[in-house]
């Protein structure tokens, strides 16, 4: 079967929400990836950072199949013996006292959405229906009606309306403007650390530090969600640890199912995740023994192989070494730990083109917006392996200056 026949075949029968770049993937292992033609590819993009221990990870693999031998779902109607580990894995690294298990990030968003407006009524004594939520502009919280009724991007919101009320939105990394947008209404601000599909936009130092004593001083929750940013991606176990804060609800997905299995968590303090109390909410593969059993070990390897400071010193030299390409191709690159966007300059070349370039050259990435090439490798990515991608990246910049 050739490159062509699969992608005509999937066009025909898939809905078109995604554009794939033409390469079809067959086989995967650590940070490389084979199309059925046999070439291979230097993944540095993780599937939006949820690869982070690589392709089919031994260890991963081994939990898995081991639990599969023995049970995979029994829904949340009984007991498992792997939920209690996996989340006191979770609490451990994390610092929370509990958690609550979806499956995808967008439902854990939803989940602290939900938990969100519970304590704004029962603890905070908001008048009945009219808790408010701030978030930040370009925000990425997921794909759901909730979700993208408060995105501020018109492609993921175009005629999926009515949207749901009870958001207000604030410029991004700006301190002052949360503490102006919040009445006695608001029951939470939910924002990411780092804007990762706004284009891995970094806030000034200090933010989380001033966003945090602002949540403190009116008495709102702070929700970091870190799906993309959390379990290494930046240099830390969570991104909030840059700034030595501590978010009152911490929503994790993307790598917490080793890219095997999707699999998120709200983590919070006891006081808070207590209001979900029996029916509140469910889904019936949250919390699957399967799901856990993976996340778990998940969690074990990036502790035991310090895969944050990994992308703490690799990420350093990334950042430096793109820092280092001077083209007027490139208008900014940003970025923490293993996680970078290089912006180009939109006149000058498309950031689908430079993917397209890349992909020639064996190096597989996606743009992120129409300008953005996002880098983002799995975390256990050797100096070698990162540097055939900067090459790689390089020589696709002096070809097209
Ligand atoms: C990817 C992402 C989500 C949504 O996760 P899904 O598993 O795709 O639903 C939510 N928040 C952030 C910050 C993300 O990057």
């Amino acid at each position: 079967m050739s490159t062509k026949n699969f992608i005509q075949r999937e066009a025909l029968v898939c809905a078109p929400n995604y554009n794939p770049l033409p390469v079809v993937l067959s086989k995967g292992n650590g940070v490389w990836l084979w199309d059925i033609k046999g070439h291979k590819y230097l993944d540095m993009m993780s599937a939006y950072s949820a690869m982070s221990f690589g392709h089919c990870h031994p260890r991963l693999v081994k939990a898995m199949v081991q639990q599969a031998e023995k049970v995979t779902l029994t829904s949340r109607a009984f007991h498992t013996d792997q939920l209690a580990p996996f989340l006191e894995k979770a609490c451990a690294l994390s610092g929370f006292d509990m958690g609550l298990p979806m499956n995808t990030g967008a439902e854990a968003v939803e989940t602290a959405l939900k938990i969100a407006r519970r304590w704004g009524y029962e603890v905070k004594g908001i008048p009945f229906d009219q808790a408010e939520i701030i978030v930040a502009a370009n925000n990425f919280h997921g794909r759901t009606t909730t979700i993208i009724s408060f995105s501020t991007e018109a492609l993921y919101r175009k005629d999926f309306g009515p949207y749901t009320p009870g958001f207000k939105v604030i410029p991004f990394a700006d301190a002052e403007a949360l503490e102006k947008a919040i009445t006695p209404h608001v029951c939470a601000f939910l924002v990411e650390p780092i804007q990762g599909e706004a284009g891995i936009i970094v806030p000034p130092e200090g933010w989380l530090r001033d966003i945090r004593r602002i949540c403190t001083k009116h008495n709102i929750l702070l929700i970091l969600d870190e799906v993309q940013s959390g379990l290494g991606r930046t240099g830390k176990m969570f991104a909030f640890q840059h700034e030595n804060i501590r978010p009152d609800m911490l929503l994790l997905g993307k790598g917490l199912g080793g890219g095997i299995l999707p699999i998120s968590l709200v983590l919070g303090r006891r006081d808070v995740l207590s209001l979900m109390t029996p029916g509140s909410h469910g889904s019936t593969f949250g919390g699957n023994p399967l799901a856990c059993a993976i996340a778990h070990e998940a969690l074990c390897l990036l502790e035991e192989e310090h895969l944050d400071q990994h992308s703490a010193e690799l990420g350093t030299y990334m950042l430096e070494r793109l820092r280092r390409i001077r083209s007027p191709l490139i208008k900014e690159v940003r970025g923490k730990g293993l996680w970078a966007g290089v912006e180009f300059s939109p006149e000058a070349i498309s950031a689908r083109e430079v993917c397209e370039k890349l992909l020639l050259k064996g190096v597989l990435s996606k743009e992120t917006h129409s300008t953005v090439v996002r880098f983002a490798p799995p975390l256990i990515i050797t100096k070698a392996e990162l540097d055939f991608g900067l090459e790689a990246l390089e020589a696709v910049v002096k070809e097209m200056e």
